[in-house]
């Protein structure tokens, strides 16, 4: 069964190569700039129905004023305190998983349920928000960071404002995402969202999972990993992409694989989709040059709104509104990979 859902991935991707609708480039760089304090950024915030890419550019711009955020470091702990802080008030409730993945090092993922429904396997819309480095050579991570946690928080205050979306979506802020070597490897590197799926276990996993990551780069190109997504997720995708009227080529797709927070979610059967820019090749990622500088209010409420419609679609082709949400994506059985025991 595990074998032919792997074939079936890669005959897919075969096929979107064969149409060609592969398109890469890669992201521009921002202009935007502001010596506003966080402090009344934060009382900035705007109460509008819709996302607010203002208000995701104050978050992300607020926890860079905390500098570099590695894990393990106390900026990394306030970067927790601001999260928290800003789910509680909008009505989400914040649960704390501290972790040891190795001896003698500590990690915390941040996870929030806005008062989840019985019987209802949420969609988790996820990020990470440590940032790459240590010591003098830790990186503020702008985008590589700050953009997911960002866009997450400004998502937040939307759903709560329809309580019966948010209680069947849960949020999760990943730890330990980059590797304190160099690359991330199947053993350094994902430590929140590994330890995230050990902690679940089978029955506690997600109906489907969201992974924001580097989505706030002005003029940015998502490119979606076609070897970790279903044909099914893919559609959601597309069609969030073009009901939005956004440029099919900055909403496009990686021939390959990512090492990211939603493998060991693949890994484990769950459906996912990984938005994430490309990066590879540029000149900013994990460089100084990934600040605030580079960050866009439209690239992160373009983000925003592709991930609330997604949200909306499949909560519409699910029926979320039934009991026992065993999802129609779950029950095609076309998960990727078998299920980790
Ligand atoms: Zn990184």
């Amino acid at each position: 069964m595990g074998t032919s859902r792997v074939q079936g991935m890669r005959w897919w991707a075969c096929a979107i190569v064969a149409l060609g609708t592969m398109l890469m480039s890669h992201c521009g760089r921002g202009e935007v700039a502001t010596d506003v304090s966080s402090e009344q950024m934060t009382h900035a915030m705007e109460d509008t129905e819709d996302f607010s890419g203002q208000n995701a550019w104050n978050h992300c711009a607020a926890l860079c004023e905390l500098g570099p955020r590695p894990t393990g470091s106390p900026a990394y702990a306030a970067q927790l305190e601001y999260i928290a802080r800003h789910l509680t008030a909008a009505g989400w409730r914040v649960e704390r998983d501290t972790f040891s993945p190795l001896p003698g090092r500590h990690m915390t993922n941040l996870r929030a349920c806005f008062g989840a429904k019985e019987g209802v396997r949420p969609v988790l819309v996820s990020c990470h928000i440590d940032t790459k480095g240590s010591g003098s050579k830790a990186l503020l991570g702008a985008d590589d960071g700050a953009s997911g946690a960002a866009t997450l928080l400004e998502l937040a205050r939307v759903l709560a404002r329809t309580p019966d979306k948010a209680q069947q979506v849960e949020l999760a802020f990943f730890d330990g995402e980059e590797a304190l070597g160099e690359r991330i490897t199947e053993k350094d590197g994902l430590y929140g969202s590994r330890y995230d799926v050990a902690r679940r276990g089978e029955e506690g996993l997600p109906a489907c999972m969201i992974n924001l990551d580097m989505v706030g780069g002005e003029g940015k190109v998502i490119a979606v990993p076609v070897m970790d997504t279903l044909p099914e997720m893919y559609e959601l995708y597309r069609t969030a992409v073009r009901e939005l009227g956004l440029p099919e080529e900055r909403w496009t797709l990686h021939l390959g694989s990512y090492w990211d927070d939603h493998r060991p979610f693949v890994e484990a059967g769950v459906p996912t989709l990984n938005l994430i820019a490309s990066f590879t090749g540029s000149r900013w990622w994990h460089t100084a040059r990934d600040n605030m500088q580079r960050i866009s209010a439209v690239s992160l409420a373009e983000t925003g709104r592709v991930t609330l419609r997604i949200l909306s679609l499949y909560q519409t082709v699910n029926d979320l509104n039934s009991p026992g949400l065993n999802s129609t994506l779950r029950n095609l059985e076309s998960s990727p990979y078998p299920a980790v025991k």
